[in-house]
């Protein structure tokens, strides 16, 4: 049903705006991430500037070498998740008419929860022209990560064919990488 073609207003229409524990229960682990433009519209209802509200609210996020935006999380004794800073206990999700893309596609009681999530990840953060995006992507579906049609590795195989020599990361750090990856003796020219 979902694919990596499928358009924003296909998604748009698979997603409801409606609020139960199901779905507010990843918001106490965890956050999901802005895209273009909607830092502003959750700035404006909190009442703050944008770099304000970036600053004391946000926190990066990336994955397959792209740089999002997402609510901080808050996190104690170190550990990797937390509670969402806009989450609260008895009120849910505090910016609800403004919350980011990645939560207005979390539907945590439909079949199809995690292909709108893959294919979140594939339109915002996978970036087919970067070779690095790619080199993470095909890294994470080799390690099994879920995969929708239209998004498989032969999808992108003339761009993947590219990646095999790190031609590309010799090229742009002008070192000697066979030498640094064990590819060339440390006596060899
Ligand atoms: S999508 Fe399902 S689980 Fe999520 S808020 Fe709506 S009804 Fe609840
Ligand atoms: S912004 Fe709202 S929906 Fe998204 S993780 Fe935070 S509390 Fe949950």
């Amino acid at each position: 049903m979902i694919n990596y073609y499928s358009s924003e207003d296909k998604i748009m229409k698979l997603v409801h705006p409606c609020r139960c524990n199901k779905c507010e229960n990843p918001c106490k682990f965890g956050s999901g991430a802005f895209i273009k433009g909607e830092i502003s519209k959750s700035a404006k209802l909190m009442g703050l500037k944008k770099k304000k509200f970036e600053k004391e609210y946000t926190e990066e996020l990336t994955k397959f070498n792209t740089t999002l935006r997402r609510p901080k999380i808050l996190r104690e004794d170190d550990k990797p998740y937390g509670k969402c800073i806009f989450y609260e206990e008895d009120v849910g999700c505090k910016i609800h008419q403004a919350k980011p893309y990645e939560c207005k596609v979390a539907m945590g009681c439909k079949s199809y929860g995690e292909e709108l999530i893959t294919w979140f990840d594939l339109k915002f953060f996978l970036n087919p022209e970067d070779k690095e995006s790619l080199r993470q992507y095909k890294i994470y579906v080799e390690s099994g990560g879920h995969v929708l049609d239209g998004a498989q590795l032969e999808h992108f195989k003339e761009k993947i064919k590219e990646l095999d020599d790190y031609k590309d990361i010799k090229k742009s750090r002008h070192k000697d990488w066979d030498k640094i990856l064990g590819l060339k003796d440390e006596d060899s020219k």
